[in-house]
């Protein structure tokens, strides 16, 4: 249970990029790292437009002058205070992750970045092995993966309670860019922009959420090879797609889908994973977080809820009220800024006991998505054909 007592000597002194004022992530990192007491933000360089990022930093409480115009700004001033911060998180556009990721590991920080992690696998094993080298967590917020019912997923499958696993059907599909939504909101069109947003839209942005989920649920599935289509119904995008559908076959002989899309009109969110064994499936829907359905054939379903003291003890670890009471996206996320802490502090004090027991999304989730997601391009520019799956042992979440 988690209820506010401080785990680490003191709290890591931690700074921003991105995430300023009108963002919408922002706000949501600074939640979950501050609610437990294990991160006290220091430093900041919030926004693309240096003077409105100071603004907001001193609304925030920081002082003036730990305001910075630019993140290269901020390691190099950081690093010459006795008081310096020792962590960061990344919340801009995607175009720009690879760049502060580098600069701020190369500054001697953790990171905590936002998803995709960068463009390309090898950008991606290029930022694993600066981590490796630096003795630095680099995070990725995979953040639907703090959800408590993820844990009882992973628990109930790995005691068989599915049977032999056949099909995982996977979808994050949303409605919001049914309608060219971009022409008026920045944060749409830096989305549909392949300089900013890399080489996809919605697989990159949506799609690699229930993936990382079906990477912790499932650690032993291993992706064989993938076919993907990709579309753009608002014909602007283009070659950015809005819409994707991929098919994937596991090592072993199972087999999964991802929807990923933006333009499924009238669905709020649309996240569901739903795994199906020989003799059971589970699912579970972003927009219920508390419950887990539980369908054994022949039987009524079950739906199992949050905090309930028939749930696995991994199921119960980040309990913070008990049953009945919902937590939502919040709480999630402030799990999984815990586990970063915990990481960083372990890291830190060479604790490899401490750091065995500890899963996060950390940078070989990262390294799967953006891996992921450059096998579905590939895959879809070709005319949606089999591509061969290349290293199955990067993810081991
Ligand atoms: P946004 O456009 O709303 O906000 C981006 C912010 O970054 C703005 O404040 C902007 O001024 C600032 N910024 C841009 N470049 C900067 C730079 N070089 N230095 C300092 N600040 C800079 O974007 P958003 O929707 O908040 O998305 C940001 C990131 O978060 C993206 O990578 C996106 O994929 C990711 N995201 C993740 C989730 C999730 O569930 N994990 C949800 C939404 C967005």
């Amino acid at each position: 249970m988690i209820n506010g007592e401080q785990e680490l000597a003191a709290p890591l002194r931690w700074g921003m990029v991105g995430g300023g004022k009108s963002s919408q992530i922002g706000y949501i990192h600074r939640s979950a790292a501050l609610r437990d007491g294990h991160f006290a933000l220091q430093a900041g360089a919030f926004d693309l437009d240096p003077a409105a990022g100071r603004a907001f930093g001193t609304r925030l409480g920081l002082a003036p002058e730990r305001c910075y115009a630019t993140y290269a700004e901020m390691f190099a001033a950081e690093a010459q205070r006795p008081d310096g911060i020792q962590a960061v998180s990344v919340a801009t556009p995607n175009g720009t992750h690879y760049a502060i990721c580098r600069a701020a590991l190369l500054a001697g920080l953790h990171v905590v970045c936002e998803k995709p992690l960068c463009f390309t696998t090898a950008q991606a094993l290029e930022l694993q092995a600066l981590s490796e080298q630096q003795r630095k967590v680099l995070g990725v917020t995979y953040g639907y993966a703090g959800h408590q019912l993820i844990e009882e997923a992973r628990e109930l499958i790995a005691a068989g309670a599915l049977g032999e696993i056949r099909i995982v059907q996977m979808q994050f599909a949303h409605g919001f860019h049914s309608a060219a939504a971009e022409a008026d909101n920045p944060a749409t069109r830096w989305r549909v922009d392949p300089a900013m947003a890399g080489p996809s839209y919605v697989l990159g942005d949506v799609g690699t959420h229930p993936l990382y989920l079906s990477e912790v649920m499932l650690p032993e599935l291993k992706i064989e090879s993938l076919l993907c289509t990709r579309q753009s119904f608002v014909a602007s995008r283009a070659p950015l797609e809005d819409n994707a559908f991929t098919l994937m076959k596991y090592h072993g002989g199972a087999v999964g889908t991802v929807w990923s899309s933006a333009v499924n009109a009238g669905s709020m969110h649309g996240q569901k994973i739903r795994v199906i064994g020989s003799r059971a499936s589970l699912e579970w829907w972003d927009e219920q977080p508390n419950q887990l359905r539980l369908e054994v054939q022949g039987e009524p379903v079950r739906i199992l809820e949050r905090g309930m003291g028939y749930l696995h003890p991994a199921a119960l670890a980040d309990d913070r009220i008990g049953g009945g009471h919902p937590e939502g996206l919040f709480e999630a996320w402030s799990n999984l800024y815990r586990r970063f802490a915990l990481a960083m502090d372990a890291t830190d004090r060479g604790d490899t006991a401490r750091l065995a027991r500890l899963r996060y999304p950390d940078v070989h989730a990262g390294v799967q998505g953006v891996r992921w997601v450059e096998h579905c391009v590939r895959s879809a520019d070709q005319g949606g054909v089999w591509v061969r799956y290349d290293d199955p042992q990067t993810c081991r979440p």
